[in-house]
């Protein structure tokens, strides 16, 4: 479905040429002939700063003055031989990923950003495609395949892009872009060193996914993505190349050179960092699987918005569900925690804030036991078991987030270096793992703080660590 309204005049070549080409692509609009409409005209002149230039289009509330069909195709994601409409929020990382994806790959698609308030009728139509679940990214191609919070993979295939084998040999290749990852560039490409970051989501790592840092040297409290952007740019400043959507299967060491596959392609470095950090941990409880998506949630800062002034539960005790459930607790109705054990074992601060806001009750010393659904699949609430007394009770809610504690993220990397017995990177002296050439850095690593300036430092160790090994 479109927005589109054109206004022009029979008389325009310019309006002629925009509308043959509008119906070749099959793309429906409203035309307002301005020679018929006076309102139309001053529209048309208030867009233009006075002037009456036509055709001047208005696609999804923004307005293009006499675009050539180069800017129609961008604009309205028209490429050779199909279309594509990306149903989207900005605030939404997988969104971010798919919008990443396209653009590196010089493909057209257009992007609705479904929180506008003129493109609200997309909201009913992508609940439609999704069950009844507001789902995004939805991606339609040609009015026909649907894509629903595709893979990058799912993307390349459905669009016909060719896997690639990239000629050039980098000085290394970093395996991550969050904190870790971002330094350990900034640093190496500053010692002239050629380096290429591949990131399987988007840019930034658990940090973008977190609403406020307070602990992050030189800010007093700064935004996640607003951090993560700084760090980013830096990177891309010192000339270091990223590609986002790439998520690495394998590495294999031939000679002195590692071959570092992803889905799509293969790269070739002399060095290799991993930086791949960690996921969040599921309870692996009945009812979980099915809902996670649709009622049970693993990160606030992506998730939240859809639980304004609604009560939700968090589950957790550490630092991250405090600091989450006070983040939810500024626009839900109210949030219940839920702890496994009868402390809190967060810090200090974050418990005194807690005691300070009235919509967050704690229920400490429960098991969470079963996410409870009615006969439809909607969520309604928690199963606990008090620790004490075994008795069970619902807890009542609109959605839970959990945030329980966070396993590495290093399973393609398990048959070539030496992880422990809980999945961790083992280090050594200056970030090295068990192979000569490749390093870690960050969360994934065993003893890894978990903290943002903790992995930048790390990011900085690797760094050096790459230089010794460049050099020798
Ligand atoms: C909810 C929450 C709140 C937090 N709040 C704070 C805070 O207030 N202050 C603070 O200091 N820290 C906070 N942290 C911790 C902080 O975010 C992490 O310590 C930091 O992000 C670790 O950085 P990293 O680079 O090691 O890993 P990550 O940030 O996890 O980045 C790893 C990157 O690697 C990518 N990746 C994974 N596997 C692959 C693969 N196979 N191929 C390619 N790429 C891959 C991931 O997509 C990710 O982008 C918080 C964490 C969470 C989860």
């Amino acid at each position: 479905m479109n927005n589109i309204t054109m206004y022009g005049a029979d008389w325009c070549p310019d309006c002629r040429r925009a509308k043959a080409f509008l119906k070749e692509n099959n793309i429906s609009y409203d035309h307002i002939d301005v020679d018929l409409n006076k309102e139309a005209t001053k529209k048309v002149e208030n867009i233009n700063n006075g002037k009456r230039i036509i055709p001047t289009l208005i696609i999804d509330g923004k307005s293009l003055t006499n675009p050539d069909n180069a800017k129609l195709s961008a604009v309205l994601g028209i490429n050779d031989g199909y279309r594509i409409v990306l149903y989207g929020a900005d605030w939404c990382p997988d969104c971010r990923k798919s919008k990443a994806f396209l653009t590196d790959n010089k493909i057209n698609f257009q992007y609705i950003e479904i929180d506008k308030e003129e493109n609200k009728w997309a909201i009913p139509m992508i609940k439609e495609l999704n069950n009844g679940k507001r789902k995004i990214p939805t991606i339609i191609i040609n009015d026909d395949i649907v894509l629903v919070e595709p893979e990058n993979e799912e993307l390349r295939q459905a669009l016909n892009i060719d896997a690639v084998k990239e000629e050039k040999v980098y000085d290394t290749i970093i395996i991550g872009g969050g904190a870790a990852g971002l330094t350990t560039s900034i640093y190496a490409q500053r010692d002239r060193f050629d380096t290429l970051i591949l990131e399987k989501k988007t840019i930034g790592g658990n940090a973008f996914l977190t609403e406020k840092i307070e602990n992050y040297p030189g800010f007093t409290s700064i935004s996640g993505p607003a951090l993560m952007d700084k760090m980013e740019e830096q990177a891309r400043v010192y000339g270091a190349t990223i590609k986002t959507g790439e998520e690495v299967v394998s590495i294999v060491k031939n000679d002195n050179l590692f071959d570092v596959a992803t889905k799509t392609s293969t790269y070739q470095a002399k060095s290799v960092v991993l930086s791949t950090g960690s996921t969040y941990r599921k309870l692996n409880i009945p009812g979980e699987q099915e809902l996670i998506g649709s009622g049970v949630h693993f990160c606030a800062t992506c998730d939240g918005a859809f639980y304004r002034d609604r009560d939700i539960v968090v589950v957790g005790g550490g630092n991250s569900a405090l600091e989450e459930g006070i983040f939810l607790s500024g626009f839900v109705k109210s949030v219940k925690i839920v702890n496994i054990m009868p402390e809190f074992s967060a810090s200090e601060t974050y418990i005194e804030k807690l005691s300070e806001i009235d919509n967050i009750s704690t229920h400490m010393n429960k098991t969470s036991v079963e996410f409870v659904s009615d006969s439809k699949g909607k969520f309604e609430g928690i199963k606990v078991r008090d620790n004490v007394t075994n008795v069970e009770e619902v807890i009542p809610a609109d959605g839970a987030f959990i945030f329980i504690g966070l396993i590495p993220n290093t399973n393609a990397f398990k048959e070539v270096i030496e992880l422990n017995e809980r999945g961790f990177v083992k280090t050594k002296g200056l970030a090295e793992t068990s192979v000569p050439g490749i390093f870690a850095a960050g969360d994934l690593r065993e003893g890894a703080i978990a903290q943002v300036a903790a992995a930048t430092g790390e990011g900085v160790l690797a760094s050096y660590g790459i230089r010794e090994y460049l050099k020798s």
